[in-house]
């Protein structure tokens, strides 16, 4: 897999606080506004089905190695499982439950009619052959065909997979059930029923959300400074969109380090850099900044775009930003979280702010189902229109609760797969 087509971590996860017990710590402060009882909190708590399959890979040198591989449907009561695949080797289990249960109040809080689901392989496609990924891509697929589909699961892109993963996947599914079924992945490539657009959903997403955000205090992206962190999927794209839109990038960075420069730096130019293989720390148009440094700049708006846990409570009490919009998946703890809101700081949640790429999966799903194509114009707008109405929704609970955008957006995605619980009743 070319490096310019992995998403990049930029620190490994926190091991102080498991995403899960982040997630679960959301959850329950969402049950509490919302009044809910303890039998509709576990419902809400509990992953409606997992697998947990083998994976074997024959390398190329003929040797055997074994990956595990899940697949977790957190919630399937509004529409089918919905969620990224994740390759990473030190992913388990509770990583993809939260994951997959961020994608339930994702979805729901941006209305799409999904439930929210999410995979993962231990395998760090950085130290294998394309045509090894191919064939653990090929095995894991095979190995989860029974939950998986159009009306089951649908997949897409995360940390470590991308447009030729969810080609992979699509093919394994098709070969198996004797006809084409684009319409099981998403972001996939263009030329197998990919949506125009999709490829840089998430970024564009987040650069909505954060003029949103910046809109409610009378100011503009062309008025502020930012940092990013992360240059892969999300990030790179976040940083180049910021910088289009005249924001001062002063500080990006990938999993080997970042790079600062106070006046800015020439996002486009670092775009090429790494495109042709280089690494964020060895451009020469900035000096040297770490990822924990990164998060504690002088700067109006941080993005962490990498990965979960790195917002724990010393690197919250150091941030200086007026504004957190989160890229990544689950990049605050609960502490962090705490200590952010008492500081003043604006956090736009990652369930809002980086649920782009998921409303150009749904558009991807829809087109796909229709077999009728929109145009990237088209795209665009209604991405921008489903941001901003999402936004405006979340920000309205907040003000009128007067609790954070965090909580304002979990009691309305809790609520909405509540609500379908309730309507649809229980069987038997
Ligand atoms: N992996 C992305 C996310 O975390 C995209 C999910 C999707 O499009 O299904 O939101």
């Amino acid at each position: 897999m070319p490096d310019e087509d992995r998403t990049t971590p930029a620190t490994t996860p926190g091991t102080a606080t498991a995403p899960l017990e982040t997630a679960q710590a959301q959850l329950s402060s969402a049950v509490e506004i919302l009044g809910y009882d303890e039998g509709l909190h576990q419902m809400l708590a509990t992953p409606r089905r997992e697998m947990n399959v083998a994976v074997p890979l024959r390398r190329d040198d003929g040797s055997i190695e074994l990956f595990r591989g899940y697949r977790v449907q957190h919630n399937i009561s509004r529409g089918p499982g919905k969620g990224g695949l994740r390759y990473s080797a030190g992913v388990d289990v509770d990583e993809v439950r939260a994951l997959a249960m961020w994608m339930t109040w994702k979805c729901a809080v941006v209305d799409v009619p999904y439930g929210g689901a999410k995979g993962g392989v231990t395998i760090d496609p950085a130290n294998y052959s394309t045509t090894e990924l191919e064939r653990v891509t090929r095995r894991y697929t095979s190995e989860i065909m029974p939950i998986i589909g159009p009306e089951r699961d649908i997949m897409a892109p995360d940390i470590g997979t991308n447009e030729q993963t969810m080609a992979w996947v699509m093919d394994t599914y098709s070969v198996n059930m004797g006809y084409t079924v684009t319409a099981v992945t998403t972001g996939k490539p263009l030329t197998v029923g990919g949506s125009l657009g999709r490829a840089t959903a998430t970024s564009r997403g987040v650069v909505h959300a954060a003029a949103a955000a910046l809109a409610e205090a009378g100011v503009q992206l062309d008025e502020v400074s930012a940092a990013v962190q992360g240059f892969g999927k999300v990030g790179s794209h976040a940083a180049r969109f910021l910088h289009d839109a005249g924001t001062k990038v002063v500080a990006v960075s990938d999993e080997h380090g970042g790079i600062q420069s106070s006046d800015g730096l020439d996002v486009p130019a670092l775009l090429e850099h790494v495109a042709r293989g280089g690494r964020v720390p060895e451009f020469e148009g900035g000096s040297p900044v770490s990822n924990s440094e990164l998060l504690a700049l002088d700067v109006d708006v941080l993005v962490p775009a990498a990965v979960e846990g790195v917002l724990d409570a010393e690197a919250a009490a150091r941030v200086k930003a007026r504004w957190v919009v989160e890229g990544a998946n689950g990049p605050t703890t609960t502490e962090g979280d705490r200590i952010l809101a008492e500081r003043g700081i604006v956090v736009v949640p990652d369930i809002l702010a980086n649920a782009g790429g998921v409303i150009v999966s749904y558009f991807e799903w829809v087109q796909a189902n229709q077999a009728y194509w929109w145009t990237e114009q088209e795209i665009a707008e209604r991405l921008e229109q489903r941001m901003a109405a999402s936004f405006a929704a979340v920000s309205t609970v907040s003000r009128r609760e007067s609790i954070t955008l965090r909580d304002a957006a979990l009691i309305i995605g809790v609520r909405r797969v509540a609500e379908a619980h309730q309507i649809r009743g229980l069987y038997p």
